[in-house]
């Protein structure tokens, strides 16, 4: 045991003091006791003389390099350093120089040709007048704790599925595409693999996965081999293609997509897989995540056509368009972040004044923009797909808004919701059993709720059209044609579906005292209306004249600004939910 290091004037010959002299113990004499550190020690050591001769090789040295001590003791060193000869001499040299080197990194040979990661200290050993004479290696075998590092490492910047890069892997590669980008633009695509939800689905995940690791092996032959490949999330997937000529770039996409190929056999099931592209152009100013960002606003718009199989953002492209997607993707969460809202506006009986009911308008409180108007972001929900959600969470909140003036006033309990709905909404499979459950939720009788659809319903599809409003109109709630006279088959519409409300457009409302033709137009559509047993609404109502004209021709219910305007609150009422 080592008491107390002193001084050692006579060099490393004899360290008097370095073992305790208490030790009487002839088992522990200096001798043995060092005799028993060297062999158990469970670090190599071995000490080499200025010649280059064994001098001492413990058998934690012939473990971890199997060479024996009887190899190695009396013999020059052998082939353990040979491909790492200038290291080893300077090692040597620096040691025998006086110095003490402290845990260096390196590889070195085994007897058995295997190269493993050893660290290496050496001390130079002094003979009595100081000069080294000889070193004293200490070395140990980190194979295994560097294999562990480099394969952390690996996993960090890999996807475990594909092996391809993942995000953070092309990340730190793309900081090198930067400074890459110097004469040439470079481009950036991101691949979608379409449908996989449904093979997932129908076929299992095994075989989803499959599939990913396929369209990664053929990914990587079909690029070049100076392109960078990732796996972004799920079945998304990126090729940076660093100095691509901008004119090249849609060619060189194209290229790729058709080497891809979209059919896939595994597992003896056959499949097709499509994919979509975006890919954007970097410009001198943008930095790679900049064009990563573009290029995933171009795949949106892949998406959207599915005609396109490539959508190629150019660096130039308008920043409204791009800033219309990013605006289409925050819409997507904007339920969930709470951020809509519905006002309420009134709409009154033509004969008593009196509030018959409200219609629910959606209003979208963007964080920067304030109050977005529906006009604005109701045509982007329905081009993202976002407005099934917003349409869901409008019929839920104006139910509940009924449900709640019911509980705060009795009177209340004779008005009824007006709800508007989209195409798209309308041909949304979950659209009927939601509305049933919407006024079953708050105790609504169905006819309570009004649902207002426009005449483009006719146009997009009007097969299903009909069957989702006939499945509407057995539920029992009632339905409501919207803009009366705005679109070219509004006769053809009120022949086609069951609606039991027209609300004539406020473009023909506010000719009344002055167009006699939109008067002709009011008064024709009112007595129109009536003959097939329809309630009529004059929307867009704002001058007392309009109220006196449309009271006097029979019209029912009124709705505008004279008579209210949109509010978070129905002023007829007593809100409880607020
Ligand atoms: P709409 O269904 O025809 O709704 C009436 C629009 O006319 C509302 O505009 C309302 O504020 C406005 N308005 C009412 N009275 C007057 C008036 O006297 N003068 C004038 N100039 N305007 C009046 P808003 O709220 O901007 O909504 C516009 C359109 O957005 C709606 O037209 C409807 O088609 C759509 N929309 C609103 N909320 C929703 C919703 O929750 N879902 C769906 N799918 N569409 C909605
Ligand atoms: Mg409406
Ligand atoms: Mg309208």
């Amino acid at each position: 045991m080592v008491a107390r290091a002193k001084a050692m004037p006579d060099g490393n010959g004899h360290r008097e003091g370095l073992i305790r002299p208490a030790v009487r113990d002839p088992d522990l004499s200096e001798h043995r006791l060092l005799r028993a550190v060297v062999a158990q020690s469970p670090v190599a050591l071995a000490v080499v003389d200025a010649d280059g001769v064994g001098v001492l090789w413990n058998p934690a040295a012939e473990r971890v390099f199997g060479w024996k001590a009887r190899e190695v003791v009396g013999h020059r060193l052998p082939t353990i350093a040979a491909d790492f000869e200038a290291e080893h001499r300077e090692i040597v040299a620096r040691t025998l120089g006086g110095e003490s080197i402290l845990e260096l990194e390196t590889k070195r040979r085994r007897r058995d040709g295997r190269l493993i990661d050893v660290s290496i200290s050496t001390v130079p050993l002094q003979d009595r007048r100081g000069r080294a004479i000889a070193l004293l290696g200490i070395l140990r075998d980190i194979t295994k704790s560097k294999g562990i590092e480099a394969e952390l490492a690996w996993q960090a910047q890999h996807d475990q599925l594909t092996g391809l890069l993942n995000r953070r892997g092309l990340t730190e590669r793309m900081g090198t595409f930067a400074t890459d980008r110097d004469s040439a633009h470079g481009a950036i695509a991101l691949l979608n693999l379409g449908r996989l939800n449904e093979v997932n689905d129908s076929q299992g995940l095994a075989v989803g996965d499959e599939v990913l690791r396929t369209f990664a092996k053929r990914l990587t032959r079909a690029v070049r081999p100076s392109d960078v490949v990732a796996r972004l999330d799920g079945e998304t997937f990126v090729v940076a293609m660093p100095k691509i000529p901008v004119d090249k770039v849609e060619a060189a996409v194209t290229r790729v997509l058709d080497q891809l190929g979209s059919h896939y056999r595994i597992g003896g099931h056959d499949m097709d897989v499509a994919v979509s592209a975006g890919a954007a152009i970097c410009s001198d100013r943008d930095a790679p995540e900049e064009t990563l960002r573009r290029a995933a606003v171009a795949l949106h718009e892949a998406k959207l056509q599915p005609h396109h199989r490539l959508y190629l953002l150019e660096a130039e492209d308008d920043r409204a368009f791009v800033e219309r997607v990013e605006l289409g993707e925050r819409l997507a969460g904007a339920a969930e972040r709470g951020e809509l809202r519905l006002h309420f506006q009134p709409i009154v009986s033509a004969a008593s004044g009196r509030v018959a009911g409200a219609e629910a308008l959606v209003r979208w409180e963007h964080p920067e923009r304030g109050l977005v108007p529906p006009a604005e972001f109701i045509p982007l929900a329905e081009e993202t797909g976002s407005i099934s959600k917003i349409g869901s969470w409008v019929l839920d909140e104006a139910c509940r808004a009924l449900a709640g003036w019911v509980a705060a006033d009795p009177a209340a309990a004779d008005l009824n919701v007006s709800v508007n709905l989209s195409v798209a909404q309308l041909l949304d499979p979950g659209l009927v059993p939601h509305v049933a459950e919407a006024a079953a939720n708050c105790g609504l009788s169905p006819d309570h709720l009004h649902l207002e659809v426009t005449e483009s319903v006719l146009s997009t599809d009007p097969e299903a059209a009909a069957r989702v409003l006939e499945e509407l109109h057995s539920l029992g709630v009632v339905l409501a044609i919207d803009d009366f006279g705005t679109g070219n088959s509004s006769l053809t519409a009120l022949r086609r579906f069951p609606f039991q409300v027209l609300k004539v457009d406020q473009s023909f409302v506010s000719g009344i005292g002055v167009r006699p033709d939109d008067e002709t137009i009011v008064v024709a559509t009112i007595g129109l209306a009536h003959g097939l047993g329809l309630t009529v609404v004059a929307e867009g109502v704002e001058t007392e004249a309009q109220r006196e004209f449309l009271a006097q021709h029979g019209c029912d219910e009124l709705q505008g600004f004279l008579l209210g305007r949109p509010e978070p609150k129905l002023a007829a009422v007593v809100d409880s939910t607020s």
